[in-house]
C-alpha cells in the first residue's frame, strides 16, 4: 500500500498565505523591508535594508519556548546579532503581527503549526506512526524518507527502542513519485520489521494480477491495516490516490463521516492507509487510539491535527476527477 505523500510544497503554501496575510506592505523601519518568507525547517522571514540582512523566525506561541517578543499567536526570534536599525524593524515587524494575526484563518495556523512544530524525528514527537507502533497499535510502519534524514531517524528509532530498516528504493520513476529515496521500516521487532521489508516489492509492469493482490494483502497485513480496508484496497490498488477516496465516500452512509479517518493528506492523518469507508469501525478504533497517544505527549499538536482534519473535510467532498 501507497506511503505518506510527502509534501514540501504545502510548506510553501503556508509560507505564501502567512506573506500574503501579513505582508503585503513589505516595509518595515530603519529601511528595512522584508525580503523574503521561507518554510522549509523552520519559519524564516529575512529582512534587510539594500545592503544589510538577518534572519527573524517565527513558532507558534502554543509552542512555548524562549523568545525574542510574543504575539498571541507566534513567538519572534532572531539568529546572529542584530545589524544597525535591525531592533527597530523587528519591533516594527512584532507589531505588525500584532495588529494583522487575526485575519489568519483557522486552517491556515493549525497548518503552520504542523509544518513547524512536527512530527519531526524529535523524541517529544515521533512521526505518528511511529507512536503507533510504539503504543503496539500495529506491529510495523513504512516510510518514505530522503537520505540525508536517514541518520537522524535511525538514530531517534534505536533511542525510542524501536527496530528500523532501511532500503533504498530502486527505481527512479517510483524515487520521483514518492519524493524520497529511502524507503525506512520500524517495528518493534527485528522479525516484523523484516516481514514489512520482505511485503515491500515493486510491482513492475507484467507482473500478473493476481501475485499484485497477493502482495498488497501481505503488505497491509503485515503494516497492520484493517482486513476490510485491505480487501477493499485490493480490488481497486491500481486507481490513483484520489479515486480509492472517493470510492470510500460513496461507500459512507450519509452522516456517518468521521473526520479523525480524513486522509486526504497523509502526513498529517491519524490512520495510514486507505480506509474501506469513512466510517469504517476498526480504523476509527485505530485512529481514536493514537490521537489519544498524541495528546499524551502534545495536547496542542493533538489539537492541531484535528482542527485539521476537520477543516479539510470538504476539501475531501471535493475532490474531483
Ligand atoms: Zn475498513
Amino acid at each position: 500500500m501507497p506511503g505518506a505523500e510527502s509534501s514540501p510544497r504545502s510548506a510553501v503554501a503556508v509560507a505564501d498565505e502567512l506573506s500574503r496575510l501579513l505582508f503585503h506592505d513589505r516595509r518595515l523601519a530603519a529601511g528595512y523591508s522584508v525580503e523574503r518568507v521561507e518554510c522549509s525547517r523552520m519559519f524564516e522571514i529575512t529582512l534587510g535594508d539594500g545592503t544589510r540582512r538577518f534572519t527573524v523566525w517565527l513558532e507558534p506561541a502554543i509552542a512555548g519556548g524562549p523568545s525574542y517578543r510574543a504575539t498571541r499567536l507566534f513567538l519572534v526570534g532572531h539568529e546572529g546579532d542584530l545589524p544597525d536599525g535591525g531592533r527597530l524593524a523587528l519591533d516594527a515587524l512584532v507589531d505588525r503581527l500584532r495588529a494583522r494575526e487575526r485575519t489568519i484563518p483557522e486552517l491556515t495556523y493549525a497548518r503552520f503549526f504542523l509544518e513547524t512544530s512536527g512530527p519531526r524525528y524529535h523524541p517529544a514527537m515521533p512521526p505518528l506512526e511511529w507512536l503507533a507502533v510504539l503504543a503496539g497499535l500495529r506491529p510495523a510502519c513504512r516510510q518514505v524518507v530522503s537520505r540525508a534524514i536517514l541518520p537522524t531517524a535511525q538514530s531517534l528509532a534505536r533511542d525510542l527502542g524501536l527496530t528500523v530498516l532501511a532500503q533504498p528504493v530502486a527505481d527512479e520513476r517510483f524515487q520521483a513519485r514518492l519524493e524520497g529515496d529511502t524507503l525506512l521500516f520500524v517495528a518493534q521487532s527485528p522479525a516484523q520489521a523484516q516481514t514489512v521489508a520482505e511485503t515491500d516489492l515493486v510491482l513492475l509492469p507484467g507482473t500478473s494480477d493476481e501475485r499484485a493482490r497477493e502482495t498488497v494483502r501481505a503488505q497491509g497485513e503485515a503494516l497492520g491495516y484493517p482486513a476490510c480496508c485491505i480487501e477493499r484496497f485490493q480490488a481497486h490498488h491500481t486507481e490513483p490516490n484520489d479515486a480509492l477516496r472517493r470510492l470510500a465516500l460513496a461507500a459512507t452512509p450519509p452522516g456517518r463521516f468521521e473526520p479523525l479517518l480524513n486522509n486526504l493528506d497523509f502526513r498529517w492523518s491519524l490512520v495510514s492507509h486507505f480506509v474501506c469507508r469513512y466510517d469504517c469501525g476498526p480504523s476509527l478504533a485505530y485512529a481514536r487510539a493514537l490521537h489519544a497517544q498524541v495528546r499524551a505527549r502534545s495536547p496542542a499538536i493533538a489539537k492541531a491535527i484535528e482542527r485539521f482534519l476537520v477543516l479539510t473535510t470538504e476539501r475531501l467532498f471535493t475532490l474531483e476527477g
